[in-house]
């Protein structure tokens, strides 16, 4: 990846790999907009919990964010709250970690970027829609039925209906 900016969401946990087992801290977060490596998050906002255990730090807790995308219904902006579950045990020292597990770097830090842009991708929906209710567009005209009715004699029989039809029929035959 050519974009080597810096994370933001590195955090020291030098100090706290000297603590004794079960130490735990509460860590609040607050953006209005962070870069995570590839993805802009406009917010990223909620609360983890670190605990130290014997193979590294346990981090847990919730963030919540939206994605921006494009509503599959009206092809409009579709902004979907997002929640991002964090559930994930880091390594250190960091060559005990299994392959594919997050590490604490050699230096003490722990770095979330990683983890958020996975999870931000796995919520982010397939086929995002811009509100539960959207009416999408007019299979005629193509007009935006969120912004009222264009006035098309809705189609009366819908095709696949009637092949469905002609199959229960030939059923009863
Ligand atoms: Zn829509
Ligand atoms: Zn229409």
């Amino acid at each position: 990846m050519t974009n080597k900016r810096p994370s933001r969401l590195r955090f020291n946990f030098g100090f706290f790999l000297e603590s004794t087992l079960g130490t735990s801290r509460t860590i609040e977060l607050s953006y209005p907009t962070i870069q995570v490596e590839d993805l802009t998050l406009s917010p990223l906002a909620g609360t983890f919990t670190a605990t130290r255990t014997s193979e590294g730090v346990y981090v847990s807790g919730t963030l919540n964010s939206t994605v921006v995308s494009e509503c599959v219904r009206c092809l409009e902006e579709a902004i979907v709250p997002i929640q991002l579950q964090l559930d994930d045990l880091f390594y250190y020292p960091p060559h005990t970690a299994p392959e594919g597990e997050y590490t604490i770097g050699e230096d003490g830090f722990i770095d979330l970027a990683p983890l958020v842009r996975e999870l931000t991708v796995l919520e982010t929906p397939i086929q995002p829609i811009c509100r539960p209710d959207c009416q999408g567009l007019c299979m005629e005209c193509g007009k935006n039925l969120n912004e009222g009715d264009c006035g098309c004699e809705p189609n009366p029989i819908d095709p696949r209906l009637s092949a469905l039809q002609q199959l229960l029929n030939s059923k009863d035959n």
